[in-house]
């Protein structure tokens, strides 16, 4: 048997990246793909497709690059996982589909499943986009409310199954999370997100961009136009800590910073929305969010970066892969330490801290932090940025009393249709399922569209 170890893909210099923002990763090259296609032994019973949550067909895939058949790799993928390139780049594979691969512990470490289907996404981007002709038309009309993965995936299938579809996007640029949150250095946008978007374009699909459901026009009126609609409008509010000093200058949540940057050019010199970026910046919470706001503030010119969090390290919730390209970059981990105070009069001149020590497992499953008594601590910085998690906006629900939503503000729907409780209205992605992944947003997208197909047949 091939016992060789996993490649590894090329990434940029650690001291050249942190000056620019090109991407980190830039994966494999042909000959890296075809030896590490080569390392699928073709499991017969697959356990990787077990840990992925739209069942890609892996060793399928694997097995026609290794025939060399990357048109037919890209058919098997984007059988149930419409944007690979994107999903080859930010799903946390180790969590997933690699963390069941049979060759992970004594076989050179699992198939780097994830950089293969990069690789097949790319292929699929670098071919000219050619507008598609629908056949089968059925003359019915479905609003998509946003312009993130679960939205553009509903809209897809929807549209290759002969339906008009328009999506709504509040922004003035489309894409979600994809364009405004995570940073170019990790998904380039012109190349990956914009591309992956044309070739939904050349469905027929009609974006209308600046357009706030509940402001603009309600749900309502919308519904009334409309034969269904989905509802893929994620989870963009930021939680805070609600300590003392977070409302003083040069505190930001990580959404705002990381739209600001991403989505208004704030780090160019005459930019409208501009960020001050600190020279000692804390960063709070350890999530992806919390890794992109911290590469995103060295990149900008910060001295220091420090990422405080209050577990320790193997509980970071993280992608592997960020953690690790942020320790070389010289990100500094705070383990254990949970901010109780950001200290100043008007500026932040520095963040409180509590010393914590692990104890037993709470309700998420994880060692509950526990504080150690005395154990105070300083952290000399200028600016904070809490990156706690994110909650739905309460808009729709506030300008449309029929929308049911939990006490968490995330949207009802019925498990079995997805439906919500206004009729014809479906929803899916992070405003379901509070803030979650590109992967699970995605495949909420397409069974919606499912399920809206049948509805409407
Ligand atoms: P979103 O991507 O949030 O898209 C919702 C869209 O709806 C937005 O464009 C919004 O402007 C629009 N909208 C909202 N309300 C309205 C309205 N009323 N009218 C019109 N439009 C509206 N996941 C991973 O798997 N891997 C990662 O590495 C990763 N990194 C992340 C990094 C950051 C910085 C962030 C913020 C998230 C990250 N995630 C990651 C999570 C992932 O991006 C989300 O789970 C995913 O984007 C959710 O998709 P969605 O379509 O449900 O919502
Ligand atoms: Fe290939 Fe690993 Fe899946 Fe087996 S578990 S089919 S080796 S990717």
């Amino acid at each position: 048997m091939n016992k060789a170890p996993r490649n590894n893909v090329i990434t940029q210099d650690p001291k050249l990246r942190v000056h620019n923002f090109d991407e980190v990763s830039q994966g494999f090259t042909y000959e890296l793909m075809k030896e590490e296609a080569s390392r699928c032994i073709n499991c017969k019973n697959a356990p990787c497709m077990k840990g992925c949550p739209v069942g890609v067909k892996i060793p399928m895939f694997i097995q026609a690059l290794n025939n060399d058949n990357l048109d037919k790799a890209v058919s098997i993928i984007k059988s149930t996982n419409s944007l690979p390139a994107i999903c080859g780049r930010v799903c946390p594979q180790e969590k997933q589909c690699e963390s069941l691969c049979v060759r992970k512990k004594k076989l050179g470490g699992s198939v780097a499943i994830g950089a293969l289907e990069r690789y097949v996404g790319d292929y699929a981007l670098s071919k000219e986009v050619e507008n598609k002709e629908i056949v089968n038309k059925k003359n019915k009309k479905v609003a998509i409310i946003g312009s993130g993965p679960a939205g553009l995936s509903c809209a897809g299938e929807l549209a290759i199954n002969g339906f008009d579809v328009t999506v709504f996007e509040a922004f003035h640029k489309t894409g979600g999370v994809l364009t405004y949150g995570i940073p170019e250095f990790r998904l380039p946008k012109k190349e990956v997100v914009q591309k992956e978007i044309s070739q939904l374009k050349a469905l027929g699909i009609n974006f209308v961009t600046n357009v706030i459901i509940g402001k603009t026009i309600t749900l309502t009126e919308l519904r009334e136009e409309y034969d269904a609609i989905f509802i893929g409008s994620g989870a963009g509010l930021p939680m805070f800590l609600g300590i003392p000093g977070e409302n003083l200058n040069g505190v930001y949540s990580a959404n705002e910073f990381l739209t600001r940057v991403n989505l208004m050019g704030a780090y160019k010199k005459d930019s409208v929305t501009p960020v001050n970026i600190g020279k000692n910046v804390a960063i709070i919470g350890a999530g992806n969010v919390a890794m992109d706001a911290a590469r995103t503030a060295l990149r900008l010119g910060a001295d220091n970066v420090y990422v405080v969090y209050r577990r320790s390290k193997s509980e970071i919730p993280a992608r592997q892969e960020e953690v690790e390209h942020a320790e070389e970059e010289g990100i500094k981990f705070h383990l254990l330490s949970n901010p109780v105070e950001i200290i100043g009069e008007t500026n932040v001149e520095g963040l409180r801290c509590q010393k914590m020590k692990l104890g037993e497992p709470d309700a998420s499953g994880r060692a509950r932090p526990e504080p150690i008594e005395g154990k105070l601590f300083d952290i000399e910085v200028d600016e904070v940025i809490v990156s706690l998690g994110t909650s739905p906006n309460p808009l729709l629900k506030q300008t449309c009393k029929d929308l049911e939503v939990t006490p968490k503000g995330t949207i009802v729907v019925n498990k079995d249709t997805l439906e919500t409780s206004m009729p014809g209205v479906y929803a899916g992605g992070d405003a379901v399922t509070g803030a979650a992944t590109v992967i699970l947003a995605m495949g909420a997208g397409r069974n919606a569209a499912q399920k809206i197909i049948e509805k409407l047949k």
